[in-house]
């Protein structure tokens, strides 16, 4: 899972339906929460009893049988909400509206270009007013940047060269993705850092 903290321009076709996609699955992570009731026992674990008799002492117990699917538990933990990428939109004060806001732009993105994406795929599908940014450091964004040039370079070569192009022209600085303000700092603390970039 890569939630870009990049602007959504920089990505190429390919690029754009994989953050599309794994910012929806990062949606329905987010509105699970971090565990569902299991489904197999509804949230009782305790599935049954059956009263027994030890053939030694002839006393009569309760053997209980529980759910296994859970482990006992009655709940199940949601796969990928312990996700690096997630975080900081755990962080804010409403992680499923923020996620959607951030799939609006993705949207935005998509839609300028041509592509048809299903927005009636967002929960909530307005970017509200009084919206206040995520932040993002400015090592973290020089960071991605590199790390998807390095991967358009295989891929898309005409997209590489239109992101060098672009970001030389605007006094170095990497365009965020609009639902980010850049603050300084060094690359995130979630972030798996590949040392060969
Ligand atoms: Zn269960």
């Amino acid at each position: 899972m890569r939630l870009w903290s990049l602007s959504p321009r920089y990505l190429d076709r390919m690029g754009l339906l994989a953050v599309w996609r794994e910012s929806l699955l990062a949606q329905s992570v987010l509105l699970k929460g971090e565990y569902t009731k299991c489904s197999n026992c509804k949230g009782s674990p305790l599935m049954g009893e059956v009263k027994c008799t030890n053939l030694q002492t002839g006393k009569g117990y309760i053997k209980e049988f529980w759910c296994t699917k859970c482990k006992e538990t009655g709940k199940i933990k949601t796969p990928y909400y312990n996700h690096p990428q997630l975080e900081r939109f755990k962080k804010s004060s409403d992680s499923v509206l923020y996620i959607n806001a951030y799939l609006n732009y993705i949207w935005q993105e998509a839609d300028r270009r041509g592509y048809k994406f299903d927005i009636n795929k967002l929960i909530k599908y307005e970017i509200p007013q009084l919206f206040s940014s995520l932040t993002v450091t400015k090592e973290q964004l020089n960071y991605e940047f590199k790390h998807l040039q390095k991967k358009l370079h295989k891929r898309d070569y005409e997209k590489y060269v239109e992101n060098v192009i672009e970001s030389c022209s605007f006094t170095l600085k990497v365009e965020p993705h609009p639902l980010f303000e850049i603050i300084e700092g060094e690359i995130e603390s979630w972030e798996k850092v590949k040392d060969n970039l």
